[in-house]
């Protein structure tokens, strides 16, 4: 991968990183109001809103958890190598996903396995 174009991740990543950084600490703020003065429809509604955060929560650590490692592979030299056959990823593939690890061909492939695993699986359930 050319420099300018590693460079140009790298930015992405770290402003991405930034903003799911500040977003965990406003959902970990509302996760920490408590109000012991509720009656039972407001502490129902306060429970999913939890529940909903807490999904956040878990999808924005995850999505930071990705940007993470994505630029710890910047740093190492090795972003844009395809985890499984360490062929280059395509770069339109990395501009409209910039977190993938797999370049197009292994992804296929991976799909495929998992699609004939969910479909053996309903086949044993079958019979
Ligand atoms: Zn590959």
């Amino acid at each position: 991968m050319r420099k300018t174009d590693l460079i140009k991740f790298k930015k992405i990543f770290e402003e991405q990183r930034n903003q799911l950084l500040m977003n965990t600490a406003f959902i970990d703020e509302g996760l920490m109001v408590r109000e012991d003065d509720k009656d039972e429809v407001d502490q129902a509604n306060a429970d999913i809103e939890q529940s909903m955060r807490m999904q956040l929560k878990n999808r924005e650590s995850f999505t930071l958890r990705s940007v993470n490692e994505a630029l710890k592979r910047i740093d190492e030299g090795s972003y844009g190598e395809c985890e499984n056959c360490n062929d280059p990823i395509e770069l339109r593939r990395l501009q409209a996903r910039p977190t993938a690890t797999l370049c197009i061909a292994c992804k296929e492939e991976e799909e495929k396995q998992n699609a004939s695993a969910i479909l053996g699986h309903k086949f044993q359930y079958v019979h």
